[in-house]
């Protein structure tokens, strides 16, 4: 027996599976044969190698196995242009990451699985870097995330002084064409933080995202999934990414959604999860997805 959801996606109520009818050709999105299973994951977690970020890759495993979540995806930063040394691992330490990725993934498999990606700076000059890089690896998922407007880091602590020079409804408008052009690009699979603009808390940008439409209405079209990533409650502005009114458009849109805490510490593994949980839950959706190779799996949601 098959009911519609009221974000579009269509329920089997047998088995729990969940199966896009509209996006059945999407590419990468391998929903036949997928084993929806009531899981945790958390999809985007940091290590020491960034240069910003505490703890042993190994730590972090041990801190998701401890927190009972089932799947941990390492998503460490990659920013391929040389803006700062202690934002991102180097090239030349990737094949390191992904190898001690690898290695834990062997080491834990009964207690946990655990995938290896990246996450890469959107910067249109060196898209054909990043493809370079993530072409060498069998990384599971690949987030893109717009961090920089210019040569200025948007979420960097140290920089924020500088959003009170800014014009910030033009910042907005600034940071949405960024978007959009990451959107022509095939190099991800998952938006991060996608109103990350809104970290530092001014009201201007706070809901800035929330009435571009275009935005939505392109990541339909792109067929990617949007991380819901909680290091928001941590931020000044005290609230999930996205927030919960772009949330919604976003399961109006039918856009499938993954989960992540940003850990850049063992110990924030898996933060915030139960109450982003009721707030996915609110939006309608009723499953995230987990990757393996770049092939998404949908998994219903646990708690
Ligand atoms: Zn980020
Ligand atoms: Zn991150």
């Amino acid at each position: 027996m098959i009911k519609k959801s009221r974000c579009g996606f269509f329920s089997c109520v047998e088995t729990g599976c969940h199966i896009d009818l509209k996006d059945k050709s999407r590419a990468g999105l391998n929903i036949r044969g997928a084993h929806p299973q009531a899981l945790m994951i958390d999809y985007h977690v940091h290590t020491a190698l960034c240069g910003h970020a505490e703890g042993k890759m190994e730590e972090y495993v041990l801190s998701a196995i401890s927190n009972g979540l089932k799947e941990i995806c390492f998503l460490d930063h990659l920013t391929t242009r040389p803006y700062d040394r202690k934002i991102s691992m180097t090239v030349a330490e990737v094949p390191v990451y992904y190898k001690e990725a690898r290695r834990l993934q062997e080491k834990y498999h009964s207690k946990i699985e655990v995938k290896a990606g990246l996450e890469c700076d959107f910067d249109p000059e060196m898209v054909s870097a990043i493809e370079d890089v993530v072409g060498s690896f069998s990384f599971d998922c690949i987030g893109a995330s717009v961090h920089f407007i210019d040569d200025w880091n948007i979420v960097s602590r140290r920089k924020a002084a500088r959003y009170g020079t800014q014009d910030l409804a033009e910042l907005g408008k600034r940071y949405v064409a960024s978007l959009l052009n990451m959107m022509s690009y095939d190099f991800f699979d998952v938006v991060c933080h996608i109103d990350v603009i809104k970290k530092f808390g001014h009201p201007e940008l706070r809901s800035f995202l929330d009435s571009q439409e275009e935005i939505f209405v392109e990541i339909k079209k792109k067929g990617c999934a949007v991380e819901v990533n909680t290091s928001g409650y941590d931020h000044p502005v005290c609230e999930a990414y996205p927030s919960p009114a772009i949330l919604f458009r976003l399961c109006e849109n039918s856009v499938p959604i993954t989960l992540g805490s940003d850990a850049h510490r063992p110990e924030d593994v898996g933060r915030y999860f139960a109450r982003t949980i009721k707030m996915i839950r609110s939006a309608g959706y009723e499953y995230l997805l987990s990757f393996d190779k770049r092939k998404a799996r949908i998994r219903n949601l646990a708690y």
